[in-house]
């Protein structure tokens, strides 16, 4: 049992992108895209997409819209 389960994945299709595609966490389009290093270079976002939801989410903490 883990102690993570994502809201989006419904029988291992992922409804962040459609419901058609496998659940593949890090993947473009998946909630964790560009907010975390993964060990597959594919999975990472690039920089300035890692730069943008960082900025976004620091404005979010800083209550700023
Ligand atoms: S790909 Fe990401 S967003 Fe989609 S179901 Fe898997 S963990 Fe959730």
């Amino acid at each position: 049992m883990s102690g993570w389960g994502c809201p989006h994945e419904i029988k291992g299709k992922c409804d962040k992108v459609g419901g058609d595609k496998d659940c593949e966490p890090g993947m473009k389009g998946c909630i964790m895209h560009g907010r975390f290093r993964f060990a597959s270079p594919e999975k990472n976002a690039p920089e300035s997409v890692v730069r943008r939801l960082r900025d976004a989410d620091k404005e979010k903490k800083n209550g700023v819209d």
